[in-house]
This record gives structure tokens, C-alpha cells and sequence, in this order.
């Protein structure tokens, strides 16, 4: 396979990236703290029913928010976790180092470009496999309506 050649991270490179991962999970427990607070207020305003039905959509809402939340700090850790291993920056399929730029923009990404977008193409033909079973049971409503 014709793999571009990546050069290895530098110390520099590596630290930087290090000190962008810590700043992103600080923001995440800071927003988290946030949202600690939020729901507290949500709960104590729970009086009539229409304050709790607001309070109720409010939390579903925060709790989609979180998951979100949580999914991400959960690859920050795993990114971190990578340093101490010395193994951030080696793309965790094919083992080559994942390019400095993609880092910076990404700095939990575990694939290189080159497995990320043969990874998309497989998901998006899972998709598209997917959808067209979809679109069969959409075919026999219609069916069944009419
Ligand atoms: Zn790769």
C-alpha cells in the first residue's frame, strides 16, 4: 500500500497536543459543574404541573446534552491514557502516526486519515444498507394505508 510516510511527533508537537486534551477536559467538568447546578434548580422549581413538565423536557434535554458530554470526555481519557503508554499519535488500526495537523484539529482522533475514511466508507454503506431496509417498511405502510 502507497502510505504516506508521517513523520513521528515531536516532544514539542506531543505536549501541545497534551495540554490541548487537559484544557478540553477542564472545560468539560467546568460545564458539567454548570449543568450540576442547572438541574438542582430545575428540581426545586418542580411545583405545579406545567413547571414540572418544563423541568421534565429541561432534564431529557440536559441529559442528551450529557451523553454527548460523557461520550467525549470518555475518548479524552482515553487519549490521555494513550500518553502515558507513549503510544498518542499512533492510529490505532493501522499503527502509523496519525499527521500533527489532524491532531490539532482532533486531538482524540484514533485513526489516520487514511483508516478514518475507509472507516466512513463502511459506515456509510451500513447506512445506506440500512436505509433501504427503512425504505422497504415505509413501502408497506404507504401499502397499508392505502
Ligand atoms: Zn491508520
Amino acid at each position: 500500500m502507497a502510505l504516506e510516510k508521517t513523520r513521528a511527533l515531536t516532544k514539542k508537537q506531543i505536549e501541545t497536543l497534551r495540554m490541548k486534551l487537559l484544557a478540553e477536559q477542564q472545560a468539560l467538568i467546568y460545564k458539567e459543574s454548570l449543568l450540576t447546578q442547572e438541574v438542582t434548580l430545575t428540581l426545586t422549581n418542580e411545583g405545579d404541573e406545567v413547571e414540572a413538565s418544563i423541568s421534565d423536557y429541561n432534564n431529557s434535554h440536559l441529559l442528551r446534552f450529557r451523553n454527548r458530554e460523557a461520550f467525549y470526555a470518555k475518548k479524552i481519557e482515553k487519549a490521555l491514557k494513550k500518553f502515558e503508554k507513549n503510544e498518542f499519535g499512533l492510529c490505532d488500526d493501522c499503527g502509523y502516526w496519525i499527521k500533527f495537523e489532524r491532531l490539532l484539529a482532533r486531538p482524540t482522533a484514533e485513526l489516520c486519515i487514511i483508516c478514518k475514511e475507509e472507516a466512513e466508507r463502511d459506515e456509510f454503506s451500513n447506512i445506506l444498507s440500512k436505509q433501504s431496509k427503512s425504505m422497504g417498511r415505509v413501502v408497506d405502510l404507504s401499502g397499508m394505508m392505502a
